[in-house]
């Protein structure tokens, strides 16, 4: 079974004709979308990397390469992913516009991100980003670092104007896809819709 949640990403296109919020999400995969987050993403990536073998730092890169694996792998996909409608799918990776062929480790949480891990995704996001820089600080490498970080402010901007306003992973503390949007969302997939209710609850006792 490709959809043991029912979500309706992951039906029949066909089920989309008479969708009143078709056009408002980015929920079907295409490459398009994928090969945009990763060029913005590796072109930082290069630069860090260059940047930092330049300063005299190279080993410490594979410190930032393990982070990735376990970032990547392990905690942002059990923080943020797997709240997700696409990690909702069978099968042992993911297939979504962003981390796509990560494994999934953990199972599908159909209820929205708690505090906690609106938390740690921030953490996550700044070591990530910040490890690198703090190498090219130590190098005097202050071209690549200006250059870096301009480059991940674009990364940042293209994400928040081009993709948040229309990402299905709704409880991600980036996310502004607008409430209406949001909730006609849950009532076409009731699964998510009563893990979210039921969050909504607990928070209120
Ligand atoms: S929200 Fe669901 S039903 Fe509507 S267009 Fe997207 S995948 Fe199809
Ligand atoms: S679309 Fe974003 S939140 Fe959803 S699975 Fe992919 S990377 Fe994770």
């Amino acid at each position: 079974m490709k959809n043991p949640h029912d979500v309706c990403i992951w039906k029949d296109t066909k089920e989309c004709a008479d969708c009143s919020i078709k056009g408002n999400l980015i929920c079907h995969f295409r490459r398009k979308y994928l090969f945009c987050f990763l060029g913005f993403f590796l072109v930082f990536v290069i630069t860090a990397f260059i940047g930092v073998i330049q300063a005299g730092f190279g080993w410490f890169l594979l410190g930032w390469l393990g982070f990735w694996l376990f970032f990547f792998e392990f905690w942002e996909i059990r923080i943020l992913c797997s709240h997700c409608p696409y990690y909702a799918e069978e099968g042992k990776s993911l297939h979504c516009i962003a981390n796509y062929s990560s494994l999934k480790l953990w199972k599908y949480h159909p209820e929205p991100m708690n505090l906690s891990e609106k938390i740690q995704l921030m953490i996550g996001f700044i070591i990530l980003i910040g490890y690198p820089l703090i190498f090219l600080i130590l190098g005097d490498q202050f071209i690549f670092l200006i250059v870096s970080i301009i480059e991940i402010i674009f990364f940042f901007s293209f994400l928040i104007i081009k993709r948040c306003g229309n990402c299905v992973n709704f409880s991600c503390p980036f996310n502004r896809v607008k409430q209406e949007v949001v909730d006609a969302f849950l009532e076409k997939n009731p699964i998510m819709k009563k893990a979210w209710q039921k969050a909504r609850h607990k928070r209120e006792e």
